[in-house]
């Protein structure tokens, strides 16, 4: 089996330096990826430990998408001064019994703090050791952070996972086995599962798992493959427990999940022939399924603000597969190790801005006027009232676009508000 190249070995052309940007933010907080994290994970609860706002956040943003009873609350935490810590305990003490009553086959409860200062001041990890002894093993709690003092709202993400791998047991075998981190919707997953297995690489975990009672083991024969290129505390936790990082583009677009799945095949030794008779058949229909769409990118200009921290891999995507032409690529947050093989397949000379000094960029935005700016959902209506054509960033964080049979949608969702201006012009 090969060895996943180490971060030093990353050429030095590819040690992009990005501008820095420090100002006004607008992007949502960590709380957002509570909607896909409690999709994924389906025998978890999440209580925010909030105000009434982070409890509108919640109610607002994920009651429209989900279907069924949903399994997230917030325990509502008044302002009150230090001396009144003792009555936030009570309080989520009092809703954290309150959801059990009402689910008793409930196994795993996530405590998630948040910005008031009120939480602030709560060590929530305490609380979840508490709550721990408490229900004696018969209810898990875990804790993290999805505070809006972090970079963005994938980070919420990134602090789960990376609270999960405390959790996962130690694999002392010598077997290697591979580790795909970030949350995938199940149909990607399922694909991924059929893939590797046509590959010969059998032995495949997913964190987050969709049951926390099945979390994979972690160990020096863990080979970790990052679906999601915001990952980069929980890559850290997994190197931290001798973990190793496989250093490859993320599965968008055709090309992108045709590397992802190569890093993979070479680190577990897939000879070149398998590989390409296992890939040819979807490679080919991803291709086409783009080529489909290319009409419409072709040439167009296009400007990411810094928003999911998916902007890098998309921004690969629609120029080299799509050939769209790439003004700024914004990102909250630039994680070298995350993003290196990214890196190298991007044209030289990009500009990419992290941070954010949400003025400054959109006077470069209403310079520039792009064909289409890619962004929060708060910025977007104000540029569409502008005349500009905008793709809402997070829509992608809540749509199947990873691998190659959903290359072809992907292509589609930055389509869409194209098609839609040219047919309201008359
Ligand atoms: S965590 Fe902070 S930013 Fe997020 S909803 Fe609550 S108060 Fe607002």
């Amino acid at each position: 089996m090969n060895q996943p190249a180490a971060i030093s070995d990353i050429p030095i052309e590819t040690c992009v330096t990005p501008e820095q940007e420090h100002g006004e933010r607008a992007v949502f907080c960590g709380l957002t990826s509570i909607i896909w994290l409690h999709r994924k994970i389906q025998d978890a609860f999440f209580l925010v430990v909030g105000s009434r706002t982070c409890a509108h956040l919640i109610q607002s943003a994920a009651g429209v998408m989900i279907f069924a009873e949903p399994r997230f609350a917030t325990a509502v935490l008044q302002e009150r001064d230090l001396a009144g810590l003792a009555d936030c305990h009570e309080e989520i003490d009092r809703v954290v019994a309150q959801v059990l009553e009402r689910r008793p086959q409930l196994r795993n409860l996530f405590l998630v703090s948040s910005c008031p200062s009120e939480v602030i001041k709560l060590d929530l990890e305490n609380a979840a050791g508490r709550l721990n002894r408490q229900y004696g093993g018969r209810v898990r709690f875990f804790d993290y952070s999805g505070s809006g003092i972090e970079t963005t709202f994938t980070q919420g993400e990134d602090s789960c996972l990376s609270r999960l791998v405390e959790h996962m047991p130690a694999d002392d075998s010598n077997e290697p086995r591979l580790l795909i981190a970030g949350t995938l919707p199940d149909i990607v997953e399922d694909q991924f599962l059929r893939l590797f297995g046509d590959l010969g690489i059998g032995a495949v975990d997913f964190l987050p798992a969709r049951s926390l009672d099945d979390l994979p083991p972690v160990g020096k024969q863990t080979r970790v493959l990052l679906a999601q290129p915001y990952l980069g505390q929980t890559a850290r936790a997994l190197i931290g427990r001798g973990a190793s990082l496989v250093e490859a583009p993320y599965p968008l677009g055709a090309e992108g999940t045709l590397e992802w799945l190569r890093a993979a095949a070479r680190t577990f030794a897939v000879d070149d022939d398998r590989f390409e008779r296992v890939t040819a058949a979807p490679l080919a229909r991803a291709q086409r399924a783009v080529a489909l769409q290319r009409k419409r990118l072709e040439g167009k200009r296009i400007a990411f603000l810094p928003d999911s921290q998916l902007e890098l891999p998309l921004a690969r995507f629609l120029q080299r597969e799509c050939g769209a032409s790439l003004l700024e690529i914004g990102t909250p947050y630039f994680d070298r190790q995350s993003l290196a093989a990214e890196l190298e397949l991007l044209p030289a000379g990009i500009r990419i801005v992290e941070g954010q000094a949400l003025n400054r960029q959109l006077d470069r935005v209403r310079a520039a006027q792009p064909d289409l700016t890619v962004c929060g959902l708060g910025i977007a209506n104000p540029l569409e009232a502008e005349g500009l054509r905008t793709k809402w960033s997070i829509e992608l964080m809540f749509s199947p676009i990873q691998g190659f049979e959903q290359a072809g949608d992907l292509a589609e969702l930055f389509c869409r508000p194209l098609v839609r201006n040219e047919r309201l012009a008359v």
